[in-house]
Order: C-alpha cells, then structure tokens, then sequence
C-alpha cells in the first residue's frame, strides 16, 4: 500500500528533527516515500527558512541513495509566495502563502491572532474581512507566481479560527465570496490540493485544511487531493492521516494522488 508525507521540515528549516533521522522513522512506519519540503528563503523573515540550499539538496540525494529499495526520498521545497524563484532543480514545489504583503509590509498570517488583530486594526481599519479578501487574492495567484505542484494549506489564515471563534466570520457571504473566487481559480489549475493536517498535530485544529466546505467544493469540481502532515516533527509524521482520510471519504473521495518522483497518479484513500 502506498504511503507517503510529502510536506516535512528538518532542521535545515524549522523542524526538530534531521533529513537523517525523519527518513529512518519514515521507514520504520513502513511508508513507501517521503518527501522534504524546507521553508524557501524569505529575505524579510530569516526566522524559520532555509539558509543553505545546496547542503540541503546533497543532504536529500544521499539519504535517497542510502534508503534505495526501502524508501524512496524526494527533495521538495515549500517555495512562499513571496520568496524568489528557486535556484535549484526540486523534484516537486508546494506553493504556499504564508504572509500578506500590505504597502512592502509583510505580515505572517500563522503566528498569531494577536498578530492578525493588530494587521486589521492598522491597516484595514479594523476590517477583518478586508485583510482575508487580501490573503485569498494572494492564494488565488499562487499558482501562477510559483508554478507549484501542490497547494499548501490553502485556507492557512483560519488556523486560530477553532480556538478563536469571533477573530474571524467565515460564515459571512463576504469571506466565502473570498474564499470560494480562490478556490474556483486554483482548481482550474494544474496544482494539487494538500490536505494539511499540521494544525491538528500543533493541537489547535480538529480538522485539517482546508476546510470540509472547500474540499467539498473540490470534489464537486473535480480537484484533486494529496494527504500531508507539514511535519515539523518526526512523531507526527502520519498524524491525523486516519482521521483525515475518513472525513475524505465522507465528502466522496475515493482517491488521493501519489508521487513517484516523476509524476503524480492516482491512488485509493
Ligand atoms: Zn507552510
Ligand atoms: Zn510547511
């Protein structure tokens, strides 16, 4: 049975654990693949991303020698949206929008509902909605900017939602129109959809991104899905994929796509 997580930190970004040590777990839970995704260069924020690309690439080359036959390793990068165009050759982009860029102010939109606050009161007079409107422009385009293979944690901007009902209404028509505009234009694309369960292993979600409403709507559409853990620790590598893959079947999936190193195909959930 294929099994694999194509949306995992080390410590070349970060993750806590090394390639090194992920790839062995990997193997010893018995998946097929795993796949490295480090944190792109992002100039205005050196907090978390990758500073040494080409040890990273070499790092992912060697273990994939060393694993040949037990677990296939691909060297993948999570490239932000507002990072530039990779240097180097990946064997697979997911596209992801971790910030709002409001007049060269670039604001991460994960860290915090403080944070998120804070944005709406200064720059959108206190306008919530008008700071999603802008995250989901954004992640409309993020196929376009980043040519990506996969769609990271498309609705990312609700991570605190659960645990903070009222920092945004995302049952208003004007966030759905948001939403739903990004969504449409994404599943034209040729992108996959990453069904991220990162926030449920962080324990502030019940369900991962995105939301049941959207991976609905893909379905309904014709969009396809991949299962991953953003895994930024070795423990949590499969985590939530049980859960996850029941809730997929719910909203009438049947299949997720795999990825063999060349190309993505089709495989039961
Ligand atoms: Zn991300
Ligand atoms: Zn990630």
């Amino acid at each position: 049975m294929p099994l694999q997580n194509l949306h995992t930190h080390s410590t070349f970004c970060d993750g806590k654990d090394t390639p090194h040590d992920i790839v062995k777990r990997a193997a010893e839970l018995g998946m097929t693949a795993i796949g490295f995704s480090s944190h792109s260069f992002t100039e205005f924020d050196l907090s978390y991303c990758m500073k040494d690309e080409q040890k990273y690439i070499s790092e992912c080359r060697s273990l994939k020698d060393e694993y040949t036959g037990v677990t296939d390793v691909f060297c993948g990068l999570e490239l932000d949206y507002y990072s530039p165009i990779p240097a180097y050759d990946y064997d697979y982009v997911i596209g992801s929008v971790h910030y709002i860029n409001v007049g060269g102010d670039y604001i991460p939109v994960d860290e915090s509902p403080k944070i998120l606050q804070a944005a709406a009161e200064r720059y959108f007079g206190g306008d919530m909605q008008k700071l999603c409107e802008l995250y989901y422009e954004t992640a409309a385009s993020v196929f376009k900017k980043t040519q990506c293979d996969i769609i990271g944690h498309f609705d990312l901007i609700t991570k605190f939602c659960e645990q903070n009902p009222k920092l945004i209404d995302t049952e208003s028509i004007r966030y759905k129109h948001a939403v739903f505009s990004a969504l449409d234009e994404l599943i034209k694309s040729d992108s996959v959809f990453e069904v991220n369960t990162g926030a449920m292993a962080r324990g502030l979600r019940t369900l991962p991104y995105p939301s049941s409403e959207c991976l609905k709507r893909i379905k309904e559409n014709g969009g396809r899905i991949i299962l991953t853990s953003d895994c930024h620790a070795k423990e949590k590598l499969l985590f939530g994929f049980e859960e996850a893959k029941e809730a997929l079947k719910e909203f009438g999936f049947k299949e997720q796509m795999y990825f063999d190193g060349k190309a993505f195909t089709f495989t039961a959930l």
